[in-house]
């Protein structure tokens, strides 16, 4: 054993030794990376931490799993040191987050990492948590808040929270962070933020959302680190990925199955609404007797929690998710990735499979559900170097129908089935790539039986329009046409 760690060791380039920062990187911070079991650096963590611990503005870019919390932690907390040794007080470093679970598990790596350090204080402030004790905290003047940007900017607007001494400000996950929804938040918070600070921006994917945030928020002199500009694919090596097409009526059926074949493994399961989520999990729970947990945006935080603790510790579970549980978390050992319902585009396709094959040499395995209209976006993933294989489909699904008979009995069940059919076409309605997602050429009748529903049900698609969508509402309406048989619309 002990040779073996001599001869890794000496196989290391002493340039890519967390060691080789020992100038600029404080002995407590290197003792606790090497209490994490770390020595050598990822490409990313290579290339950033020179950098960034100079003090350079850094936009990252580098695959799922490459070690980006590493690469903004350590100059965030060496960052606080420089400023303490000045004798400043109060919040001198932000790092944000798109999700409340994401943001509390680069909370958990920043323990680790001051775990040396007594003096360097740290608040994690999210929504879903009690406001009153997070600005109890910020009013102590943390150096370093892990944070989610609507929560943020709330406490921002309060005095408790002093903020004129933040010298470094991180966004991990940026693309998602720049997104509708968060963008005016985020605009705000750094509109407030002093000017002369450090920006540091993390993710496996940038888009035009983020250019546009690189000119608004960071110093003219960026530096831009990419680890994936000469790799041939988009997702790492470790990852077997393929696609299985499935008639719409029986993707039910498809799950079952899958279900029952990784029922040894620990799985994520994909859907675009949270009823989806809801309602496949009823299903699986309830009449089928199945192990699954389910997370999304409508639960409460302590059920996302907890759900989300079981299912980091568990050896063998599929957890349901929506997108919330996409980006960044870091969950030991998932073996498998199912994407039931289709990502929005290729990013998202990233992100998603990116929770499994995670660390360097790690492997895992992920499925793309399609319908058969739906095919052409496996030739849409390869424009962005994702390459999938073809899965076979499998002939023999098990009937779920009298089973389906028997929850659809329940009106509760029924009205559940109802809302998880409507969120899936709403996610329909707002995916850009029309040309594969098409709402038009659509099989809705099947699509509601699959939901084990009958008839299509008396959605109204147009509910809830304002202005800015227009394009949705257009879209309602040829669809409401196409219904009633008006061959105006083509
Ligand atoms: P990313 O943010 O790039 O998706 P993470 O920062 O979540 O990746 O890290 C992915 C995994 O790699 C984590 O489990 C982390 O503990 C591990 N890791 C980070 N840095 C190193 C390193 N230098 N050597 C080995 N493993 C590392
Ligand atoms: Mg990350």
């Amino acid at each position: 054993m002990e040779t073996e760690t001599n001869m890794e060791e000496e196989n290391i380039n002493p340039r890519n030794k967390f060691k080789s920062l020992k100038d600029k990187v404080s002995s407590a911070t290197l003792a606790a990376i090497k209490g994490m079991g770390f020595k050598k650096m990822t490409d990313i963590q290579a290339e950033v931490l020179p950098e960034a611990l100079d003090g350079f503005d850094v936009v990252a870019t580098a695959k799922t799993g490459s070690g980006k919390t590493l690469a903004f932690l350590i100059p965030a907390v060496e960052v606080v040191l420089q400023c303490k040794e000045k004798q400043l007080e109060g919040t001198f470093c932000i790092i944000v987050s798109p999700t409340r679970e994401l943001a509390t598990q680069t909370y958990t790596v920043l323990q680790d990492l001051i775990a040396y350090h007594e003096n360097i204080t740290s608040a994690l402030v999210i929504g879903g948590e009690s406001r009153k004790r997070q600005s109890a905290e910020l009013a102590t003047g943390v150096n370093i808040v892990v944070s989610t940007p609507g929560r943020l900017f709330d406490h921002m607007r309060t005095k408790e929270f002093d903020y004129r001494n933040v010298c470094c400000l991180v966004l991990d996950e940026a693309d998602k962070i720049f997104q509708y929804g968060f963008e005016e938040d985020l605009k705000q918070i750094i509109n407030r933020l002093p000017k002369d600070r450090q920006t540091m921006l993390f993710s496996a994917t940038q888009s035009e959302r983020t250019e546009a945030l690189i000119k608004s928020a960071m110093k003219e002199k960026v530096h831009n680190i990419n680890t994936d500009e000469d790799n041939l694919m988009a997702t790492v090596e470790g990852l077997k990925q393929g696609y299985a097409v499935c008639e719409t009526e029986f993707r039910l059926w498809w799950l079952d199955k899958l279900l029952k074949k990784t029922k040894n493994f620990k799985v994520m399961v994909f859907f675009s609404s949270c009823k989806s989520v809801e309602f496949h999990h009823e299903f699986f729970i309830k009449y089928c007797q199945a192990s699954v947990l389910c997370i999304h945006g409508k639960m409460s935080q302590s059920d996302r929690t907890e759900v989300i603790s079981n299912f980091y510790n568990a050896e063998k579970v599929a957890l349901f998710c929506t997108d919330l549980a996409a980006r960044g978390l870091d969950i030991p050992a998932v073996d498998w990735i199912v994407q039931f319902d289709p990502p929005a585009d290729a990013n998202e396709y990233i992100h998603r499979v990116g929770r499994t094959a995670r660390g360097m040499g790690a492997e895992g395995n992920a499925v793309l559900l399609l319908r058969p209209d739906e095919i052409e976006f496996v030739n849409y993933l390869k424009e962005s170097k994702i390459y999938l294989d073809k899965y076979e489909s499998w002939d023999k699904l098990a009937n779920l129908k009298p089973k389906l008979d028997a929850a659809m009995s329940d009106p509760q069940f029924h009205q559940l089935a109802v809302e998880a059919f409507e969120g899936y076409m709403r996610a329909f309605e707002v995916k850009k790539l029309k040309h594969i997602f098409n709402l038009l050429t659509m099989d809705v009748d099947a699509v509601a039986r699959s939901f084990g529903l009958k008839e299509r049900p008396d959605v109204d698609v147009r509910i809830g329009f304002s202005k800015k969508h227009r394009p949705r509402k257009r879209i309602a309406a040829m669809l409401a046409d196409k219904s009633t048989g008006n061959k105006r619309i083509k």
